[in-house]
């Protein structure tokens, strides 16, 4: 979605200061010190790959917007490259960051958790964020920051090629959907991306603080295996959530 200049004009500020610190903005409009270049948001050019691997290796020094001035690693997402299904969360948190890997935190154990649930592993699955770098003090997403790395996704799913998709919350459900809808609403659509069919759930982080929301994560878990079970066919019974801990970490 196209943001309005008093948008713009905010997230700009909110970046610099993120960047270069209050003091040194104070510095600047008071006039205390010469201007900096400028930092914005450009629309990515998604070099050609044709591997994952190759792609990794062309857009991991990104500074396409602020972000890439404030990580410490650009965490691209791991997995098995020829994954069937595909998890997508929001951004990286500080583990990740460190580790330059996604979803190694508590969230992360979590998703573990619910990559089994579904018969999976972790090592057959990708997984992968909507942003590459992490945003500071894991605020939110900007939009700029989204609109800037979304070409990054799209090209990674385009070289994976998917069957299925999973988006873990709000912001990944909304910015790879281009939907500006609830959680609540885009759990219950069926939606296809490139060639894959999306569901939605919720983000790990989010059960994490709401536990008896994991229900309705394994109905949405269920849903899905309906449609894998009747399309390939190949996994033995989704387990039970027999005891309330069991997606709890
Ligand atoms: N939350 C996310 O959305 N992604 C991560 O990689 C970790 C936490």
């Amino acid at each position: 979605m196209p943001l309005d200049a008093a948008e713009l004009g905010a997230q700009f500020i909110a970046q610099e200061v993120e960047i270069y610190g209050r003091e040194a903005i104070l510095e600047l409009r008071e006039g205390r010190a010469a201007a900096k270049p400028p930092i914005v948001a450009s629309e990515a050019s998604v070099p050609e790959a044709a591997s994952l691997e190759e792609f990794h290796g062309k857009i991991k020094d990104c500074l396409n917007c602020a972000l890439g001035y404030t990580r410490k690693q650009f965490v691209f997402g791991s997995g098995n490259p020829n994954a069937t299904l595909m998890f997508i969360g929001e951004a990286p948190g500080q583990d990740e960051d460190e580790q330059g890997l996604p979803f190694v935190g508590a969230a992360g154990q979590l998703l573990t958790k619910i990559i089994g649930v579904a018969g999976f592993t972790r090592d057959e699955v990708y997984i992968a964020n909507v942003l590459k770098c992490r945003p500071p003090n894991n605020r939110v997403p900007l939009p700029v920051e989204i609109e800037s790395c979304r070409p990054y996704l799209v090209r990674q799913i385009d070289l994976i090629k998917p069957r299925y998709v999973f988006c873990l919350g709000r912001t990944a459900a909304q910015s790879l959907l281009g939907l500006n809808e609830s959680l609540g609403n885009m759990r219950r659509k069926t939606c296809r991306l490139q060639q894959a069919q999306v569901f939605v759930t919720y983000h790990p982080s989010a059960l994490l603080r709401n536990p008896s929301w994991r229900w309705d994560c394994y109905e949405d878990l269920k849903q899905f295996r309906a449609i894998y079970d009747s399309e390939v066919g190949d996994k033995p019974p989704m387990q039970e959530l027999e005891k309330k801990t069991n997606l709890r970490i």
